[in-house]
């Protein structure tokens, strides 16, 4: 999603922009997991600025879909990212890890969002906060021929959680 915020930088009658808009980003990959979005994230937040320098302070809220990496059963959940980043139109900004690269007072939001979700999504995904993982499902379900006995068997062998 490109936003012009050139009105904003050029301070004429505004002195904040509000954001609010929908992306659509299908998939990300955070070490190796795959997250499938299933709707379009939502951001929202408001630009300020100094005349150079953009800022933008809000949150995106994303529908996702993952493997519970206890249990490895798929769950849905919902999660809400803080923002706050830096743009600038300065293309010899030596600092590129403060700042974003706009161009011609647009700002891409889309590899924002993407690299603030590789930053603060959790490390551990779990369909709950007591998931009792693969083990304790595999002892419930007793039967010896259902595939989750097999799985259970399996994952003992391999001494696994
Ligand atoms: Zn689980």
């Amino acid at each position: 999603m490109i936003i012009n915020i050139s009105d904003l930088m050029k301070r004429s009658n505004v002195d904040s922009i509000n954001i609010d808009f929908e992306d659509k980003i299908d998939i990300i990959e955070i070490c190796g997991k795959i997250i499938k979005i299933l709707e379009p994230i939502k951001v929202t937040g408001i630009i300020t600025t100094d005349g150079e320098i953009a800022n933008f302070i809000g949150e995106a809220t994303l529908k996702f879909q993952t493997e519970c990496d206890r249990c490895i059963n798929d769950y849905v959940s919902t999660f809400i990212m803080k923002m706050e980043e830096k743009f600038t139109n300065d293309s010899y900004s030596d600092d590129e890890t403060e700042y974003y690269q706009m161009n011609d007072n647009k700002i891409d939001f889309t590899p924002v969002i993407n690299h603030n979700l590789h930053m603060s999504m959790p490390m551990k995904f779990l369909c709950s906060e007591d998931c009792k993982g693969i083990i304790n499902r595999g002892e419930i379900d007793t039967n010896e021929f259902s595939p989750f006995a097999k799985l259970n068997k399996m994952f003992k062998n391999q001494g696994g959680r």
